[in-house]
């Protein structure tokens, strides 16, 4: 192991594994798959960039976006590693060159979309050159059931044919139980050893707040008191709204750019560009943003709708604090989430068993919207794993929700929904209870109703927050025929009969604050280190501009916060500094140096 361990400190200047790095890289030194399931931000490429440079032959990693593989590449170069990718984006002229050293044993790493991978071309090329290993990056986008699905991934089990003595390692962030299994049995694994870290991401504070019809102003808030300047990724579930809340917080002064599908691919690419080269940007986006993102300092990520299922909230969610410094997961959702998203998977024609499995899934996002409990167990529970005690860095731990006895309430709700016949969605409902004088319910003769206005002591609001957690546990249905009517659920009877009471949440409208102030921020006590905090950033720019890779490709904020606190004297002290490898060091080690002495501590006397 001590081969592996040497590579590790002296090309990428970290001093030991994280477990199970090492295991994962004996593993396939010794020749053998492995899948392996570890929380983003915990050190999945070490696990095959390391075997792919101890064993002869280049490592061919199969990476479904080019924006992932360009950084990772990038990244490696400035570790001194030799590595390429192949993809669309490239011309003729430039993929000849890059399969020719290729064949030539010029490459360590080989960067690979799924799409190109499997074509007979590149099969050919893989079959006369020297092959380390096989990495299938975002293993999860073999899964049909999931939210990622490539079907280019089905493909990939023709390696396990063609190449059968080469060792293969899959990879991937999420995954639970029967995606693992999917996993296994779609790339044809053989004989693998699967390494389960634990999912938490303990950095990552989870917050869900109930939408009041506020959602944006909340949003703004959020951001202003506890992210100003940080970088963010604000989700949303239209194209529309996403260009209206990314037009809105650029007229409150944030740097606020949008990203969809709808936009030209020139667009996409700049405002995708901008994100991952400057701070300070928020970018809006619909869930086409974000696979292959790799930034390290995203302060936070919000949601403006709901996710379809706990995987995608956890998977876009663990887009934020990949540097394991303190970072924010806000969700704001409401009733009409839960009207639109119910309706959604009615309506959708997938056959009954995976609208079955969507359906779970959905459930289970709602539920953990509605805990009263800790969020973090809950969500980690989901993936199963297992945490001890409530996690104290979860809005329900900080501020633990009150509840109230909704019995009554929810019994006038189901009845009023079940003498119109079913057939109304929540606002007209509302408005039966609370005894509105409008025309449709006069037509209807729905003011003669014994429901009629027995609603009257309770805001509308409380109206929806209770509507919504009726049918977010399931006791009402949405009717996807007939444009989100509820109807009311046979779980819902014992509630009617008064054989069950309900407790619900009290929705608050405010944020619940974190204690701490700003978050994630890298703060310094002492003005000279502001100062050469500064300065270092400011090289770390114009390095990455002359060589148009992203600044964290040259080093990452904690090693130049490292170097900051530590002040080393000479090239033998830089060296020591995580994330600076020989490579780093030949290159830019000068330069950090010369800015240490430009930069002094105070004056000791003065
Ligand atoms: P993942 O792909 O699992 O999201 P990465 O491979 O990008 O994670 O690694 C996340 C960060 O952790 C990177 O900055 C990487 O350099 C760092 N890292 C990985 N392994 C180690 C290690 N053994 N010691 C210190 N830092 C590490
Ligand atoms: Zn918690």
């Amino acid at each position: 192991m001590s081969a592996a361990l040497h590579i590790l400190q002296s090309v990428f200047g970290y001093a030991q594994f994280r477990s199970p790095q090492d295991e994962v890289i004996e593993t396939l030194m010794s020749d053998r798959d492995a899948l392996v399931v570890m929380p983003t931000g915990g050190g999945k490429s070490l696990c095959y960039q390391i075997p792919a440079l101890l064993r002869p032959g280049a490592g061919i990693v199969i990476s479904p976006l080019i924006a992932l593989m360009q950084d990772q590449v990038a990244a490696l170069h400035q570790a001194g590693v030799r590595a390429a990718a192949l993809h669309s984006g490239l011309d003729a002229q430039t993929v000849r060159n890059i399969e020719q050293k290729f064949i030539a044993g010029e490459f360590d790493l080989l960067y690979v979309a799924p799409e190109r991978l499997v074509t007979e071309r590149m099969l050919d090329l893989l079959s006369r050159a020297r092959l380390a290993l096989f990495a299938i990056d975002e293993a999860h986008c073999v899964s049909q059931w999931g939210h990622d699905f490539r079907p280019e991934y089905l493909q990939l089990s023709i390696l396990a044919q063609r190449f059968p003595a080469i060792p293969r390692i899959a990879l991937t962030a999420t995954a639970d139980a029967p995606t693992r299994a999917e996993i296994l049995h779609r790339l044809q694994l053989h004989d693998p050893i699967t390494f389960l870290c634990g999912f938490d991401r303990p950095n990552i504070r989870y917050r869900i707040t109930q939408d009041q019809g506020k959602a944006r102003e909340q949003l703004l808030q959020f951001i202003n008191d506890e992210h100003p300047g940080d970088t963010g990724i604000v989700y949303c579930l239209s194209r529309k709204r996403v260009e209206e809340i990314a037009a809105w917080l650029t007229a409150q002064g944030l740097v606020a750019l949008p990203y969809h599908a709808g936009l030209t691919p020139e667009m996409r690419k700049h405002h995708q560009t901008r994100f991952v080269n400057e701070d300070s940007i928020v970018i809006v986006a619909t869930i086409a943003f974000g696979m292959g993102i790799d930034k390290p300092n995203v302060r936070f990520v919000a949601h403006l709708n709901l996710p379809k299922s706990i995987e995608a909230y956890y998977q876009e969610t663990g887009r934020a604090g990949r540097d394991g410094l303190p970072a924010d997961a806000w969700l704001s959702y409401g009733l009409n989430d839960v009207i639109t998203l119910r309706q959604w998977v009615e309506a959708s024609s997938a056959e009954p068993r995976h609208k079955q499995i969507e359906r779970q899934k959905l459930d289970a996002m709602l539920g953990l919207c509605e805990l009263t409990t800790c969020r973090r167990q809950a969500l980690l529970a989901y993936f199963g794993d297992q945490l001890a005690a409530p996690c104290g860095n979860c809005d329900t731990c900080l501020e633990p929700p009150a509840t109230w006895d909704a019995t009554l309430p929810a019994q006038k709700v189901l009845s009023c929904a079940l003498r119109t016949g079913q057939r109304f969605g929540a606002v007209y409902l509302i408005e039966i209870l609370r005894g509105a004088e409008s025309e449709r319910i006069k037509n209807n003769r729905h003011h003669q109703l014994s429901t009629f206005g027995v609603g009257k002591d309770l805001e509308a609001t409380v109206w929806r927050s209770v509507i919504r957690q009726l049918i977010a546990r399931g006791f009402l249905g949405v009717d996807a025929d007939l444009h989100g009517a509820l109807y009311v659920t046979q779980l819902a009877k014992p509630l009617l009969r008064s054989e069950q009471s309900l407790a619900l949440r009290h929705d608050t409208a405010r944020n619940v604050k974190s204690r701490t102030g700003a978050r994630g921020k890298i703060v310094f006590t002492h003005q000279h280190e502001q100062l050469l905090w500064d300065a270092l950033r400011g090289r770390r720019r114009a390095l990455a501009e002359a060589q148009g890779v992203p600044p964290y490709a040259i080093f990452h904020d904690a090693t130049l916060a490292e170097i900051v606190v530590k002040r080393p004297q000479n090239l033998a002290e830089l060296a020591r500094i995580p994330g600076i490898g020989e490579h780093k060091l030949m290159h830019f080690g000068k330069a950090v140096l010369e800015i240490l002495r430009d930069y002094p501590a105070t004056q000791k006397s003065l």
